[in-house]
């Protein structure tokens, strides 16, 4: 069947039904083991009850009223959020890309209204990925993405990842902030050196940058902690996250202290949508469990376990795993085949991972996975190895 839909995405002909905890169900009625999570979304799992009854009580009584009321659900996510966090402020968005293109904005604002119009430049990364919107993708600056749509907005440069010296060549008297995500998802699960965030944090106080932090993957309790950068004893000025914050409902946000929000008053920025009653119910659910005593602990137990066991996985096929990296429930796993015949042959195991760059895999179950179905992914994962190890010797005779 030709489909409707623009062909932005090669999609695996695959659908599904309905979801419970780490499980799908698709369509023809086979049940997947889902360590996707709909790209590091569904952090818990599919079908939450606590999520199901915030969202579905909420849809009863009132879904939208716009950003000129009150919203007291909105005031209380934005308030649990900075006690959590270094923030004093947040902004609620529909997506990632929105909450990146708005701490873009807020950092040029701060040095505008500081009287540093001059310093509208912001350095990024090599290998990040920030969104698909105009400016997210200059702050990313990677050429495939670019090609086609225009003059690349201007004001962005990028060092490669983790090149403290490079980075500080590249700071001007334009530089008015630098953007980083604590590790790169949809770059590899690529991490950054330790103590690179602290030297980073000092550079950007030396220099008056704002230090701004893309946590829409990493944050919301998947690498083990609340958000990443607690793992570096840093605070950011700026940060946007999104992804598991909603647990599956479109909710991003932007969070930023006093000093560096204070440009963006009253007309200074907008959305019809972002914060709108039923993404705060929703927010406010996936806190209560997030926050929940133990339950942080509880993946960076489970993602210490599942790297251990995915060690043992390696060492047992070292043709087809070069490499595991990542931290909490953010894993990647580098390998010698292609990424993509790697995903392919997991999911003819019924087992679901997503690409990412320099040829990893990752592994971005929901965050309430168990020790069992860390087992289950591992007897799938052993049996796609071995499949693609079969088909090794044909790939090489093929050359
Ligand atoms: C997914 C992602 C984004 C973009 O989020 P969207 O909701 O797709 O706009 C931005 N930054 C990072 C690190 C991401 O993983």
């Amino acid at each position: 069947m030709i489909s409707a839909l623009l062909p932005t995405y090669a999609r695996a002909d695959l659908a599904f039904e309905r979801g419970d905890g780490a499980w799908l169900t698709s369509t023809r009625g086979e049940r997947y083991l889902d360590f996707g999570g709909g790209i590091a979304v569904a952090s818990l799992g599919y079908s939450h009850p606590h999520l199901v009854e915030a969202l579905t009580g909420q849809a009863g009584k009132l879904w939208h009223t716009s950003n000129l009321f009150q919203i007291p659900e909105g005031e209380r996510l934005a308030r649990r959020l900075c006690e959590a966090s270094f923030a004093d402020y947040v902004f609620f968005t529909n997506s990632g890309a929105e909450a990146l293109e708005l701490a873009i904005k807020v950092a040029r604002r701060y040095q505008y209204v500081t009287g540093h119009a001059e310093r509208f430049q912001i350095i990024g990364f090599e290998g990040a990925f920030h969104g698909r919107t105009l400016a997210t993708l200059a702050a990313a600056g990677t050429p495939k993405y670019l090609e086609g749509f225009g003059p690349k907005a201007e004001g962005f440069d990028q060092v490669p990842y983790g090149d403290l010296e490079e980075l500080k060549r590249a700071i001007g008297p334009q530089t008015g902030a630098i953007l980083i995500e604590p590790i790169q998802g949809e770059g590899g699960v690529r991490m950054l050196p330790p103590a690179f965030l602290k030297a980073l944090r000092r550079l950007c106080d030396e220099h008056k940058l704002l230090l701004v932090l893309d946590e829409v993957q990493t944050g919301m309790g998947r690498t083990g902690k609340l958000f990443a950068y607690q793992w570096a004893g840093i605070e950011p000025d700026v940060m946007a996250i999104a992804k598991g914050i909603g647990g599956g409902f479109p909710l991003g946000a932007l969070l930023t202290t006093e000093e560096a929000g204070r440009g963006m008053t009253v007309g200074t920025h907008g959305t019809t949508y972002g914060g709108n009653p039923l993404a705060m119910a929703v927010g406010n659910a996936v806190l209560d469990i997030v926050l929940a005593p133990g339950f942080i602990e509880h993946v960076a137990q489970t993602g210490l376990y599942a790297r251990q066991r995915l060690a043992e996985l390696k060492d047992r096929h070292p043709a087809v795993i070069e490499e595991i990296r990542g931290e909490g429930l953010m894993i990647g796993l580098k390998t010698r085949v292609p990424n993509t015949e790697f995903v392919a042959a997991a999911r003819a195991e019924k087992l679901l991972t997503i690409p990412a760059g320099e040829n990893v895999v990752r592994l971005l179950p929901p965050l309430i996975v168990t020790d069992e179905e860390v087992n289950e992914a591992i007897d799938r994962l052993s049996r796609a190895c071995a499949d693609l190890e079969q088909s090794i010797p044909q790939r090489g005779a093929a050359e």
